[in-house]
């Protein structure tokens, strides 16, 4: 078996180490023997989203969404239709205000998103505070634990599932306790951190998803040895504790 991976514009959409989830994937698979293709794209590149088993785009700021908007608006359709087939994706903070109907950044200025999901982001301009720091939430995949920082309120449409409930910190809105969005396979959340090495259940998950819509529902994953992994994670969870109480 093998999974093969995009990363949907890797040198724009890069902060606080989201390029970790791809490494954390790559170990994952590897140490399993399960063989693993990263397809970068790029503004411009050819891209049949039909051809992969996992998406991934992580975060960037307003100037680097306005950047990649229009060749993701593009993209938008198959991204869509292989969505709602089952292509399981990760989707960032800034990535993830694009997957969902639109943002208004700080200037005030429209940025169409591709409408994975039911959802609208609004900046509420330069002199309101952001949402930073430390996250936990519960989510179907157990306890995740991230970093947040970001400037936009994504408010969910009714129907339209969180990614998980928070625990600690700002989360969709620093309001309504939703982070992130969930559509079929797709995941979609505010948290860098990296997210995925920490998180080993979440990154197990996706690559089960991205392998059992290949190769059929009787595909498992052998557990591996992750004494570092649930200790960042314990780690994690505990200093997040002690700031946000
Ligand atoms: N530009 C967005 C915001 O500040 C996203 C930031 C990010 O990806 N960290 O809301």
């Amino acid at each position: 078996m093998d999974l093969r991976v995009a990363h949907l514009y890797p040198d724009v959409m890069n902060i606080y180490g989201d390029r970790g989830n791809v490494i954390a994937l790559r170990y994952r698979c590897e140490s399993r023997g399960i063989g693993f293709s990263l397809t970068e794209v790029n503004i411009g590149d050819s891209f049949d989203p039909a051809a992969f088993d996992l998406v991934l785009i992580g975060g960037g700021q307003d100037r680097e969404q306005r950047r990649i908007a229009d060749d993701l608006a593009r993209r938008g359709e198959g991204i869509r239709m292989a969505i709602e087939d089952g292509l399981p994706a990760l989707v960032v903070c800034g990535g993830f205000q694009l997957f969902g109907r639109r943002y208004i950044d700080q200037a005030g200025e429209i940025i169409p998103g591709i409408g994975v999901f039911d959802l609208e982001t609004r900046h509420p301009g330069p002199v309101a505070d952001r949402c930073i720091g430390d996250v936990v939430i519960e989510t179907a995949e157990g306890e995740v634990v991230g970093f947040e920082n970001h400037g936009g309120r994504t408010y969910l449409a009714p129907g339209q599932a969180p990614f998980g409930k928070v625990r600690y910190g700002a989360g969709n809105n620093n309001g309504d306790r939703t982070e992130g969005a969930r559509h079929k396979n797709a995941i979609g959340t505010y948290l860098h951190g990296s997210l995925l090495p920490k998180n080993p259940a979440l990154a197990d998950a996706l690559i089960v998803a991205g392998l059992r819509r290949r190769y059929g529902p009787g595909v498992g994953l052998e557990p591996l040895e992750d004494t570092a992994e649930t200790g960042a994670h314990a780690n994690a969870v505990r200093i997040t504790e002690k700031r946000r109480s």
